[in-house]
Formats: C-alpha cells, sequence, structure tokens
C-alpha cells in the first residue's frame, strides 16, 4: 500500500469527522484509470454517534476524500498541484454543475472536481443554475437554485464539511486557522500566515 496516499487519506478524513471517523480504516487502494482509489473499511455503529453536531454521513463524506485524492494523486507519484485559475477552470471542465466561474481560491479544486463528478453521475437536472461558490470563514459555501435533488444536496453539503479539512491554498490535509481571517490551511501555509 502507498503509504503517503495512505496517512493523506486519513488525515484528510479525521480532520473531517473528528470522533465520527473512530474505526475507520483504509481498506485497500486500487488503482484505476481515474487515479488511486481510496477503499475503506467503515465498520456498522452499534449507537449513534456522537461526533461533529450537523456532520454530514460518514460513507458520504469517506467517499468524497477517495473521489478526491483519486484526482489529486491521478498518473502521479505525488500529489498534483492545483491549477492556478481554478475557479475557471472548473467552470470550463464542468459547465453543466458550475454555470457560473466560481469565487473559490485554488486549494479546493480536486475537492470541487470530486463533488462535480459525483453529481454528473447522479445526473443535473434542466435548469440547474450554481448561485454562488466561495469561500466564507474559512469553509466552502456553494448556492445552487432550481430544482435539486437531495442526492445533490448531499453531496454539497458534504463537499461543504469536507472543505474544513482542505487547505484552501494549496489542497494539503488542512484544519480551520482562527486569528485574524480565519482560512482553512495546511501546516505549511498556516506557517507563512504567521511570518
Ligand atoms: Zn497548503
Amino acid at each position: 500500500m502507498n503509504t503517503a496516499i495512505h496517512a493523506e487519506a486519513m488525515g484528510y478524513l479525521t480532520q473531517a469527522l473528528g470522533e465520527g471517523a473512530a474505526g475507520i480504516t483504509v481498506a485497500a487502494i486500487d488503482t484505476t484509470g481515474a487515479g488511486p482509489r481510496v477503499r475503506w473499511d467503515i465498520p456498522r455503529l452499534s449507537r449513534p454517534r456522537t461526533g461533529h453536531a450537523g456532520a454530514p454521513d460518514r460513507a458520504h463524506v469517506a467517499e468524497l476524500v477517495s473521489r478526491m485524492m483519486a484526482l489529486r494523486w491521478q498518473g502521479s507519484q505525488q500529489p498534483r498541484e492545483v491549477p492556478a485559475e481554478s475557479y475557471l477552470q472548473l467552470h470550463a471542465d464542468y459547465p453543466a454543475v458550475f454555470t457560473e466561474t466560481l469565487e473559490t481560491g485554488s486549494g479546493w479544486h480536486w475537492l470541487l472536481a470530486a463533488a462535480a463528478e459525483s453529481i454528473l453521475e447522479g445526473g443535473v437536472p434542466e435548469g440547474h443554475r450554481t448561485c454562488q461558490v466561495k469561500e466564507k470563514f474559512g469553509t466552502l459555501r456553494w448556492y445552487v437554485r432550481g430544482s435539486t435533488p437531495q442526492s445533490m444536496l448531499e453531496t454539497i453539503a458534504t463537499a461543504e464539511w469536507v472543505s474544513g479539512a482542505v487547505c484552501e491554498v494549496c489542497g494539503a490535509p488542512g484544519s480551520i486557522r482562527t486569528g485574524g481571517w480565519i482560512r482553512t490551511l495546511c501546516d505549511a501555509h498556516a506557517d507563512r500566515k504567521r511570518r
């Protein structure tokens, strides 16, 4: 098993879920045409978990992290860099999902691309529009209008939640940092911010 991918997967997951990640392990990392795909072992809970309030379903979080990492590591021995103009790139690559250009920085590029691919698999309804996709208080806000199926709303809510575990500058595992502007940053970018 690729130890760097394994460590990164657990980093995103535990940051996103806190205690809700308890018991979840990486069962395998499958090589696919879409990139290395983390396969999780998610034990069934015997009683409702007491993790973060309002957290989305943990299996959905784990699945989105796996999709995001496949894109981040696709065809590469190390994480791919995020495109400098992610806000334009996402609109160009997924025009049915992101009907407008975005207002996000580049760090959430693979997260947003993974969510878009998940949404496309479920089918985008006629008349779907994005109002706004932006950062607020360190995490993603993704507003849509038109008839929005439950599965799409779930994917959007999950992406918003996972953004709090992804550096908004570079896409590495990160956490929400307070003090001045509230931002989600990896250790390296948090250090740079302090200096
Ligand atoms: Zn970073």
